[in-house]
């Protein structure tokens, strides 16, 4: 399928009075148009970081050291503050897992919405933008009175359902979905999940799922990227790292999911990941790696095709020179 985002050795760092700490080390994945594409990894491992990268809201003192974002072939990391703010809604959406709390408490939620589109240069028409407002809102689940309410009048789930009109309505290519419905409980969760899948087909848009709930990847993504230490060590079909995962951490993280019914969260992998301040040469991996071999120490294993449609970066395995 086509590429519609291709991210290409991403650097990030944090400068801390302690140094600087790798928080993406050299990230590449590629992102194919209509897709649902999952981010998987602890907590620290990178993944948001990749995020507010890909919308270049990277904060002092963070900063993106190098690497190349391709959104339809331009380079969204060089564009200036001006340029990505109009990017921003128009191709690229971020929902986050706070977003909730985002929304201005004095401002009914049709000001909101009209609001994000004046910022992104859409011109409103006011007669219009009722309507537009109205099909927005049943889009994602909402009744149409909700535009004249207040975030203070919604459930949580509401609220969240709200974010999200805000962030297809200019009709993105790419919506990268941060833990978007981590604050929230189960039963609203898996619905929401559910509006953002029926949104994601309807309007042909590219996701990007980041979390730590391999139940949900599962039950969310085609193709699933796992974190560690600030790198991708694995891209495979969803179904394949289920059923058969290459990476010696991946396997871990399958074994320890107590039940695919239930959810699995990622937890009890013995050892600790390592410090970003100063990674371990090698394999970042391999101080809790039960395969680790003398190269490990030493050579960095590089994200490569090893199996048709999956790409691992571990020493174990041969590249697939057939594929590649
Ligand atoms: Fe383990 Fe070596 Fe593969 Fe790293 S490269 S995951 S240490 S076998
Ligand atoms: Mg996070």
């Amino acid at each position: 399928a086509e590429i519609v985002l291709g991210v290409r050795d991403l650097r990030v760092s944090y400068y801390t009075p302690r140094g600087p700490v790798r928080a993406v080390n050299g990230v590449s994945f590629t992102l194919r148009r209509g897709e649902a594409f999952g981010l998987v990894g602890e907590s620290g491992s990178g993944k948001s970081t990749i995020a507010l990268s890909l919308l270049q809201l990277i904060k002092p003192p963070g900063r993106i050291e190098g690497g190349q974002a391709l959104l339809d072939g331009k380079d969204i990391l060089s564009l200036s503050e001006e340029e990505m703010r109009r990017l921003r809604l128009a191709e690229i959406a971020l929902i986050t897992q706070g977003a909730m709390n985002s929304l201005n408490p004095v401002m009914r939620i049709r000001d909101q919405i009209i609001d994000a589109w004046r910022d992104h240069g859409e011109p409103v028409n006011c007669r219009e933008a009722e309507d537009r407002i109205r099909d927005l809102l049943r889009w994602v689940g909402l009744r149409p009175e909700v535009a004249r309410m207040y975030p203070h009048e919604l459930s949580g789930g509401m609220k969240q359902r709200a974010v999200i009109a805000i962030a297809i309505s200019m009709r993105p290519k790419v919506i990268i979905a941060d833990e978007p419905t981590s604050a929230l409980d189960v039963v609203v969760q898996r619905q929401i999940m559910q509006t953002l899948r029926r949104i994601q087909r309807e309007l042909g848009a590219a996701v990007i799922l980041i979390g730590h709930d391999m139940g949900l990847m599962a039950q969310f993504v085609d193709r699933l990227g796992v974190m560690y230490a600030g790198k991708v060590v694995e891209v495979s079909p969803v179904r394949d790292i289920f059923k058969d995962p290459l990476h010696p951490y991946t396997q871990l993280l399958i074994a320890s999911l107590p039940s695919l019914a239930r959810k699995g969260q990622l937890q009890g992998i013995p050892g600790l990941p390592p410090s970003l301040l100063s990674p371990p040469p090698g394999c970042p991996f391999h101080p809790r790696c039960p395969f680790v071999m003398d190269r490990c120490r030493v050579a960095v294993p590089l994200l490569e095709l090893k199996r048709p449609n999956r790409l691992v970066a571990c020493h174990l395995y041969e590249r697939d020179e057939e594929q590649a």
